[in-house]
């Protein structure tokens, strides 16, 4: 390909984009976006491996620094996407997968129109709560925040290329990836190398 691919995966808490973004990272050998949040750690997350964790005023100098890419306020913390890896990937030809919230795939999609932007939700409302429910990382608060936002995260389902029904998690890894290779596949993705075969 003459350029990285940029893929966006979104879509409600709960959904099951986290482990869909872990198994296509292993299996289709991309890099991956790490980013930055004010949110405080979960039991077993790795600062550097799950995101960047920071104070808001470490943050605010972030933003004024202008390193983001994008960045948004998701359940009172503040969550952005760190821009210098991403290019620096993506003119090296390395494909970068993100996972961020839709406010976050609209950004990325405003800045960059040729990322491919994949929703991935359950089936429907009930197996997220249940999903939700299941984490056990959650206070009844946050998952009905998270269960409220659901609904309005699908009505913006114009900003995406893609959809993916979660009901089993290997089947929507295998949809994610199917839809990876056919990118990677596309003829504008591929110009540069056709003319190099056409000299
Ligand atoms: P969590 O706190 O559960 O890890 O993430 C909460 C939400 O923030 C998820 O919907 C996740 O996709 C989103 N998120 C994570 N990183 C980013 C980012 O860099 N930018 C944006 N806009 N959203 C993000």
């Amino acid at each position: 390909m003459d350029k990285g691919l940029l893929v966006v995966i979104s879509g409600p808490s709960g959904a099951g984009k986290g482990t869909i973004y872990r198994n296509v990272i292993e299996r289709a050998g991309m890099q991956r976006s790490v980013s930055v949040t004010t949110r405080a750690p979960r039991p077993g997350e790795v600062d550097g491996v799950d995101y960047f964790f920071k104070t808001e005023e470490q943050y605010q100098q972030m933003i004024a620094a202008g390193e983001f890419l994008e960045t948004a306020a998701v359940y009172n913390n503040f969550y952005g996407t760190p821009k210098a890896p991403v290019f620096e990937n993506i003119d090296n030809g390395r494909d970068v997968l993100f996972e961020v919230d839709v406010h976050g795939a609209r950004s990325i999609k405003r800045k960059y129109p040729d990322a491919v932007a994949v929703f991935v939700m359950t089936p429907d409302f009930e197996v997220l709560e249940k999903r939700l429910r299941g984490r056990g990382t959650e206070t009844e608060k946050s998952i009905r925040t998270r269960l409220g936002s659901a609904k309005n995260e699908l009505s913006k389902y114009d900003l995406f290329d893609y959809i993916v029904f979660n009901d089993d998690i290997d089947e929507a890894t295998e949809s994610v990836l199917e839809i990876i290779n056919a990118e990677r596949c596309r003829v504008k993705n591929n110009i540069g190398t056709i003319k190099n075969l056409l000299k």
